[in-house]
């Protein structure tokens, strides 16, 4: 028998019978609820709470979150109630439903003017990551399907997801939602940007292509030779982020390796050095382009060995070495089983509490800034990663590891070296703090800092200096 609802159960990675029959029930209180309620499409209504579910459903999310999808937008359009979700459906999907409702309230105008409902999303994400996993799918399928709105609405949504959507599912390493988002709003806000890229995209990809098909052909016998199971992929970059970097080599796309990337799927850590070194010793790697995400994953979780070889026809071929997990996890970040035991991540439990008691006018800067903004690590002494917002210095990192070392803070020494404190900070440095027991912080200080916790700190301790003095 089938059932409009099967897409969704067959995209889901092993369902029981029960879960199967929620899903169903969903759908049938969804299409009855929503009646006779066409998208801008012309559509049925349904169409879209069923190609969110199924999304969720691909991406491995769990039962409640698939219903919460399918029931994301009957509170707000529809006579079914809150309560009528947690009788027919329990007390997660009414929770999930009604923390996306909140969010879709306030229109967006410009992130400038958009804190409130912002400061709303991050707090019920801070909660439980599946309400942005479910904004997510939503804002995808609108992405989709913005062709159907008016033209003047379509930028506007594509600018904020740009400016939100794109930098969290980034910091969630969530590539399977950052790319498409990117993508897609790329091509609305700078049309002649998308189709320069994707015509010069396109005049190479079959050279590229036959090119690195050769590499992985001779790359899979080797690596059996020497007894490493691996499963290989091609990865073509996202034409947005493909553009981003044409500009940043000012046009020289010969300069860009990785637009195409071989990417080598083993069974073990293990088996990513020894792929490693047997792809050293089969093409001479370039200098310089070796990075071991391993050892030092990124801060938003990312781990793969990546490393540029100039192939046996002088081409050169970017290849990303992982396990099946760290592949997994690189495209769907907190979603994946094991940031999911966690229920939340750190930053956005952080982020939750900086901004529950923050002055609203500082929170559009204090995202740009901070938590949106790119991410490094730097280490300490003792090999501790602390996450930092790129531009960081060591006074944010002082503070980010504890307000006394902050205040006391009189110099850094940076890799060895002695350096102000007010120098920006790369990823994969080791930063000691030297202090003077009497220190206290300068007001210079809020000049160079990039963390919000380093600015509330020394703005209390300098407030509490001139209460003293
Ligand atoms: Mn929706």
């Amino acid at each position: 028998m089938t059932h409009p609802s099967d897409e969704i159960v067959q995209a889901m990675r092993q369902p029981t019978d029960a879960d199967c029959a929620r899903i169903r029930q969903a759908y049938d209180v969804a299409e009855r609820m929503h009646g006779g309620e066409r998208r801008k499409s012309g559509e049925p209504y349904i169409v879209h709470p069923a190609a969110i579910a199924k999304t969720l459903a691909t991406i491995g999310a769990d039962t409640d979150t698939i219903v919460a999808g399918i029931l994301h937008d009957t509170i707000e359009d529809t006579p079914y109630t809150a309560e009528e979700i947690e009788r027919d459906f329990g007390s997660t999907v009414r929770f999930l439903v009604e923390s996306v409702t909140k969010l879709s309230k306030l229109r967006y105008q410009g992130l400038e003017r958009h804190v409130e409902s912002l400061r709303r999303l991050l707090i019920a994400t801070a909660a439980d990551i599946r309400v942005i996993v479910i904004k997510l799918a939503d804002r995808l399928h609108n992405m989709e399907t913005l062709e159907f709105v008016e033209e003047r609405k379509q930028l506007r949504i594509a600018r904020e997801t740009l400016e939100i959507y794109v930098p969290i599912a980034e910091r969630l390493n969530m590539g399977f939602f950052k790319t498409q988002l990117q993508d897609l709003s790329f091509r609305i806000v700078d049309p002649t940007g998308y189709a320069d890229a994707a015509a010069y995209l396109e005049t190479r990809r079959s050279e590229m292509e036959a090119n690195l098909n050769r590499a992985r052909l001779e790359l899979e016998e080797e690596l059996l030779h020497h007894g490493i199971r691996a499963e290989t992929e091609m990865r073509v970059k996202g034409l947005a982020s493909f553009a981003q970097k044409l500009k940043r080599k000012r046009g020289r796309a010969d300069a860009i390796y990785d637009v195409f990337a071989i990417r080598i799927i083993v069974e073990s850590i293990d088996d990513c050095y020894r792929a490693l070194g047997v792809i050293h010793a089969l093409w001479r790697p370039i200098e310089g382009r070796i990075k071991d995400y391993i050892a030092y994953p990124k801060p938003n979780g990312y781990r793969s060995i990546h490393t540029t070889v100039t192939a046996s026809n002088a081409l050169p071929v970017e290849l990303q070495i992982r396990t099946r997990e760290m592949h997994e996890a690189a495209s769907l970040g907190a979603v994946s089983h094991l940031a999911y035991k966690h229920g939340s991540v750190r930053w956005l439990r952080e982020l939750g509490e900086t901004l529950a008691d923050l002055d609203p006018e500082l929170i559009p800067q204090i995202l740009k800034e901070d938590y949106l903004a790119e991410r490094i690590f730097a280490f300490t002494p003792k090999d501790d990663a602390i996450d930092l917002p790129s531009g960081a210095t060591p006074i944010d990192f002082a503070y980010a590891l504890h307000s006394e070392l902050g205040d006391r803070a009189t110099h850094a020494l940076v890799n060895g070296k002695l350096v102000p404190l007010d120098t920006p900070l790369k990823n994969g440095d080791r930063v000691e703090i030297k202090v003077r027991k009497d220190g206290k912080p300068n007001r210079k200080w809020l000049d160079s800092v990039r963390t919000a916790s380093a600015r509330k700190h020394i703005r209390s301790s300098l407030a509490a200096n001139r209460a003293r003095a």
